[in-house]
């Protein structure tokens, strides 16, 4: 084995494939399978949101805007590229990477729901994750690369399993680095059949840890969310998935008779700066990739591709 990857989120997996269709031989150990990590709770739209720093984000999310692009132009990947609008009640500017994305203008005052003052329509790769992760599994295994179910106790039992070992253990990066400055994000999101929505809406006017989003997913649509600070909770709670939909159904009437198909928890992994590095381990190297935030989906490509970089030469 060349390289051991912990974790198998988008990170893990993502970075797994790049690694292994460089042409090394990599395992990926995971303690929970790609359908219950937080990534499949994601929604999941490229944005750069909760996560920095700003320079090396842009630069890491440019690299996945293009990867995800392409991907949603090839059947079977998950992503689609989709248009839609983010609206303020007050008016706000549009953050600075939107201008990286095809479409973006302003709204017009009848695309507004009542109420909000100002937004902008763009089009953006948004996958749906269950089939993404998938995608993913299947892609790194036809690499020629392993999936074990495992989990690591810490990190100084993995010393000398393999020249290079890559940590993507997302907010679990807290415990097992350890690092206090991974903080769990929680995000609550609903599931409900879809009665015929074709564009994304996101609400710029958070109250937390409340925020009001939909992304269509084909016959279903995901409907968020919450952003609750330090609460490590990953049981759906039912007066949170109520007080979603109502949020959701007052921005589209269509909602309130949809019927709900589940419910999804995911423990953001935040931190004030994305954690890419490589330490001396055990006479190998140690890399970090973990502390994503809101982005992970986004900035997934380029992060993998920087350490496939490094470790390739
Ligand atoms: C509701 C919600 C909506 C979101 N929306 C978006 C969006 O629209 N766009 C976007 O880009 N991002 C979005 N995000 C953020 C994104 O989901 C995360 O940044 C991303 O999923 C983090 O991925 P990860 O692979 O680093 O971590 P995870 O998905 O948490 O994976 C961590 C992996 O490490 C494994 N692991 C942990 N500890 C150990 C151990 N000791 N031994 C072995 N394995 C271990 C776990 O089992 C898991 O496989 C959203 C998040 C949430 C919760």
């Amino acid at each position: 084995m060349d390289v051991l990857v912990i974790g198998a989120g988008v990170s893990g997996l993502t970075t797994g494939i790049c690694l292994a269709e460089a042409g090394l031989s990599v395992t990926i150990r995971t303690a929970a399978r790609p359908e219950r990590t937080t990534s499949v709770a994601a929604g999941a739209i490229w944005g750069l949101v909760r996560v920095g720093p700003p320079d090396r984000v842009l630069e890491w999310g440019r690299t996945g805007l293009d990867a995800l692009s392409k991907l949603a132009a090839e059947p079977g990947t998950g992503v689609r590229m989709v248009s839609g609008k983010e609206v303020a009640r007050t008016p706000v500017e549009p953050y600075s990477w939107a201008e990286l994305l095809p479409g973006l203008r302003p709204c017009e005052e009848p695309e507004l729901p009542g109420g909000f003052a100002a937004g902008w329509h763009y089009t953006a790769p948004v996958a749906t994750m269950p089939v993404y992760l998938g995608y993913l599994r299947t892609r790194f295994e036809q690499a020629g690369g392993t999936l074990e179910v495992s989990p690591a106790g810490s990190l100084a039992e993995l010393a000398g399993a393999a020249p290079v070992v890559v940590n993507c253990s997302g907010v679990a990066a807290r415990d097992l680095v350890p690092d206090p400055a991974v903080v769990p994000v929680r995000g609550q999101v609903v599931l409900a059949a879809n009665p015929g929505i074709e564009e994304f809406f996101i609400s710029r006017d958070e109250e937390p840890p409340w925020i009001v989003y939909m992304f269509p997913h084909g016959d279903t649509v995901l409907l968020g969310g919450t952003n609750e600070e330090g609460n490590w909770d990953q049981d759906p709670k039912a007066d949170i998935a109520e007080r979603i939909v109502a949020g959701c159904a007052a921005i589209d009437p269509r909602l309130r008779e949809a019927a709900v198909l589940g419910h999804r928890v995911g423990l953001r992994p935040c931190r004030p700066e994305v954690r890419l590095e490589s330490e001396p381990f055990d006479g190998g190297v140690l890399w970090h990739n973990y502390g994503h935030g809101g982005a992970g989906i986004s900035l997934s490509w380029g992060c993998a591709a920087q350490i496939a970089a490094a470790v390739c030469g």
